[in-house]
């Protein structure tokens, strides 16, 4: 394929992006990529501080981003940011629903039913309710793509994380239904998972703090800490890019796993970046 074409089709000019968890970590690092390879950007998380600081970011590098005070796990936050969204830019192109939270973490019988239901409400509810409130105007408009941050957790039981595990697997089956309905009626929109492998976040510091005995695996992770190994959020941005391009349109319905060279090389060569080494996952 000629450059020219390849750089075409990596390009989001004229595209709005809506990205949840997007004040810092992996969402943070795919807001930045997407705008700055031409698409506007809408982020959404809790804390205003840290939204407003990476809207900041995006704006000084000459990228166009909105910040949106936003906790996915409520219905009535996420429909008046889409409203806000719809009437000042129309429907969007690419939606990444990325927020997440790890917490409750210990053995299920010791955890808080309010923290074990608020776990899901954000990584599975919440990406549903951006999807109810997103998707009629990207059905209507024919086109988009819903990207969903999942984890390896979805596959394999890890002590500790039952709701983390027990979420990202419902969050993959959510996807993969709504892959299903939207296949006869909007066949233009696609649908993609992606499982990032260990990154260096919030997230990862939160789980090497954690006691023994909430979390039996805590001293392997401390050690992909000491050793180096954690993935930088900038390679998991950089699928999120891939996979909103046309490129990625073979892993629509499918989970894109970094972990998995047959992602990685792909996504180097169309992308035009170096090969992400391999990484623990
Ligand atoms: P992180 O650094 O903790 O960032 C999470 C982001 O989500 C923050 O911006 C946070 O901001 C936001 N968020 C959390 N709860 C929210 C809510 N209820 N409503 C709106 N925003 C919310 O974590 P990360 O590592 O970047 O994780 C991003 C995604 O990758 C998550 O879905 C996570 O499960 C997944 N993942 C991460 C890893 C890893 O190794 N880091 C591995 C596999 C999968 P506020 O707290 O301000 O809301």
């Amino acid at each position: 394929m000629p450059q020219k074409t390849m750089e075409n089709k990596a390009r989001l000019d004229g595209q709005l992006a809506v990205i949840s968890g997007a004040g810092r970590g992996i969402g943070r690092a795919a807001a930045e990529q997407l705008a700055r390879v031409g698409a506007r950007v809408a982020l959404a998380a809790r804390s205003e501080k840290a939204l407003h600081e990476a809207a900041e970011a995006i704006r000084a590098q000459g990228g166009r981003a909105e910040p949106f005070v936003v906790d996915v796990s409520q219905w009535e936050d996420v429909r008046r940011m889409a409203e806000s969204v719809r009437h000042a830019h129309g429907a969007p192109h690419i939606v990444v629903g990325n927020a997440g939270v790890i917490e409750p973490v210990g053995p299920a019988w010791t955890l808080d039913p309010k923290d074990w239901a608020y776990n899901l409400a954000v990584n599975v509810t919440g990406a549903f309710h951006l999807v109810r409130a997103f998707g009629p105007s990207m059905v209507e408009a024919g086109r988009g793509v819903f990207i969903f941050t999942s984890s390896g957790a979805a596959k394999h039981p890890v002590a500790g994380w039952s709701a983390y595990c027990a979420a990202k697997a419902g969050l993959d089956l959510f996807a993969e239904t709504l892959a299903e309905e939207l296949r006869t009626v909007a066949p233009s929109l696609r649908v993609h998972v992606l499982y990032p492998g260990v990154v260096d976040t919030a997230m990862q510091q939160k789980i090497r703090e954690t006691p023994p005995e909430r979390f039996p695996r805590v001293k392997e992770f401390q050690a992909y800490h000491a050793h180096g190994v954690l993935r930088p959020a900038h390679e998991p941005a950089a699928l999120i890019w891939w996979l909103a391009t046309p490129f990625a349109a073979d892993y629509h319905g499918r989970v894109a796993s970094l972990d998995d060279p047959a992602v990685r090389r792909p996504l180097a060569a169309d992308l035009g970046l170096p090969l992400f080494a391999s990484r623990p996952s």
